[in-house]
C-alpha cells in the first residue's frame, strides 16, 4: 500500500491529466456591487454566482442578519432537537410553508443536508425510486443512502418514465419520484404537471428539488414534497423541505441529518427571512433575471433562456475551460463545468444571470461570448 499522500498525489495527476482538477480560489464581493467579484487581485463581473435576485448584499437582508447576531449570538449552541431551535426559526418556517402552498415547513442545515436526510426517511431497502437523469448529485447520494433501487429516466422524458414506472413500480411497497425543478447546469424546466399526473396513475410519491426556482418560477403542480435551498435566490444559507404537517412532523424525528446536526446560526435564518420578504414585495427581480438571460440567448442564437441559467455546451471539459480563460482575460467570470457535475462530452459554460447585472454587463458578455465562442 503507497503512503496515502502518494497515494493522493497519483489521483489528483490522473485528475490534472484529464483537466478534471478542481481548485480553490478567494472570491471576494467587490463592496456596492451583488455582481462583482474581486479573485487573486482582479476585478471581474460574475457571471458565476448562484444570488440570482442580488439578495445575498441586499441592505435589509444583511441588517436582519447583523440584528440576529447580536441578539441571539454567532451559533446555534445545539441540534434543534436539543437547545439549538432559537424563535427566528418559527417565522422563516411559516413564510417558507406558505410559498409553496403547503401546510408546513421544516428548516435544515443546508440543501445537501435536507435532499441526504429526507429521501432516506421516505424510502428504503425494498423501495424504488424514479429519478431524472440530470438531478443534483446530492439527490443521488441521498437515493444510494436510502437502500432503494434506484432507476433513472431519460432528461425531462415522460415517455421513458411511464415506462420505467411500468416495468418496475409494482416490484415495490413505496416509490417516489424525484425531480429538480429548474436543472442547476442546464436551466430548463422539468414538466411537472406530467410527473403529477404519472404519480397518481402509478401510485408514486412525488418531490422536487427547487434550489434554482425559488423566487424565479412559479410552481406548476401540487406535489408532496418541495425542498430547496436559502443558499441561492434567498441569498444566505440553509436548507428546507415543505409539504404536510405529518410529513413535516416525521421529518422532525426520521430525518437523520435534521436530528443529528447543530442547527443554523440565528444569522442565517434572519437573513433569510428577510430575503423572503423582499423576494415577495419585489417580485419582478425573478422576471428581471429570466429577461437579461434571454437577452444573450436571442443575441447568440441559443435556445431562448426558460430561468436565469443558460449552458453554452462546448463538448470537453479543456475546451469549456479555455473559454472560461478567455472570458476572464476580458474581466468576466464564467465558470466551465465540467463531468463529474454533468455528462461527459456536455462540458460547458454555465451563465448564472441576477436581477442586479445592469444592460452594460450584459452586452460586454454579449461581445465577449460572440468573440470567445468564434475564435
Ligand atoms: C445547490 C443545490 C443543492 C444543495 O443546496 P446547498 O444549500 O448548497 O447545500 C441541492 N439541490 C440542487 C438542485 C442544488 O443546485
Amino acid at each position: 500500500m503507497p503512503l496515502l499522500t502518494e497515494h493522493c498525489e497519483a489521483a489528483l495527476a490522473i485528475l490534472e491529466a484529464q483537466h478534471l482538477r478542481r481548485n480553490l480560489r478567494v472570491s471576494a464581493r467587490v463592496e456596492d456591487s451583488s455582481v462583482e467579484i474581486e479573485q487573486d487581485g482582479h476585478h471581474y463581473v460574475s457571471f458565476a454566482c448562484n444570488d440570482y435576485l442580488g439578495l445575498r448584499a441586499h441592505p435589509e437582508v444583511i441588517a436582519a442578519g447583523a440584528k440576529a447576531l447580536a441578539e441571539h449570538g454567532a451559533g446555534a449552541g445545539a441540534s434543534r432537537l436539543v437547545t439549538g431551535n432559537h424563535p427566528l426559526y418559527a417565522p422563516l418556517e411559516a413564510k417558507l410553508a406558505a410559498m409553496k402552498g403547503s401546510e408546513a415547513a421544516l428548516v435544515f442545515g443546508s440543501g445537501y443536508l435536507t435532499n441526504l436526510g429526507v429521501i432516506p426517511a421516505l424510502v428504503g431497502k425494498g423501495d424504488v425510486i424514479f429519478a431524472d437523469k440530470l438531478v443534483h448529485a446530492c439527490i443521488i447520494d441521498a437515493a444510494q443512502l436510502s437502500g432503494a433501487r434506484l432507476m433513472r429516466f431519460r432528461h425531462n422524458d415522460m415517455a421513458h418514465l411511464e415506462q420505467l414506472l411500468k416495468g418496475y413500480r409494482a416490484e415495490s411497497p413505496n416509490a417516489l419520484i424525484v425531480t429538480d425543478h429548474v436543472f442547476s447546469m442546464d436551466g430548463d424546466i422539468a414538466p411537472l404537471a406530467d410527473i403529477a399526473t404519472l404519480a397518481e396513475k402509478y401510485d408514486a410519491w412525488t418531490m422536487a428539488d427547487d434550489a434554482h426556482g425559488l423566487g424565479i418560477v412559479e410552481p406548476a403542480a401540487e406535489l408532496d414534497v418541495w425542498m430547496g435551498t436559502l443558499s441561492k435566490s434567498a441569498g444566505a444559507y440553509g436548507g428546507y423541505v415543505c409539504g404536510s404537517q405529518a410529513l413535516i412532523n416525521y421529518l422532525t424525528t426520521a430525518a437523520r441529518s435534521f436530528v443529528f446536526s447543530t442547527g443554523l446560526p440565528p444569522s442565517a435564518c434572519a437573513s433569510a427571512l428577510s430575503a423572503l420578504t423582499v423576494m415577495e414585495h419585489e417580485s419582478e427581480r425573478g422576471s428581471i433575471a429570466i429577461a437579461l438571460a434571454q437577452r444573450v440567448t436571442n443575441a447568440l442564437c441559443l435556445p431562448r433562456a426558460q430561468t436565469s441559467i443558460i449552458p453554452i455546451i462546448l463538448g470537453e471539459a479543456e475546451a469549456a475551460i479555455a473559454a472560461s480563460e478567455k472570458l476572464k482575460e476580458r474581466g468576466i467570470l464564467a465558470v466551465a463545468i465540467r463531468p463529474p457535475t454533468v455528462p461527459p462530452g456536455t462540458a460547458r459554460l454555465r451563465l448564472a444571470f441576477s436581477s442586479e447585472h445592469t444592460d452594460a454587463q450584459v452586452d460586454a458578455l454579449i461581445a465577449a461570448l460572440k468573440e470567445v465562442l468564434v475564435c
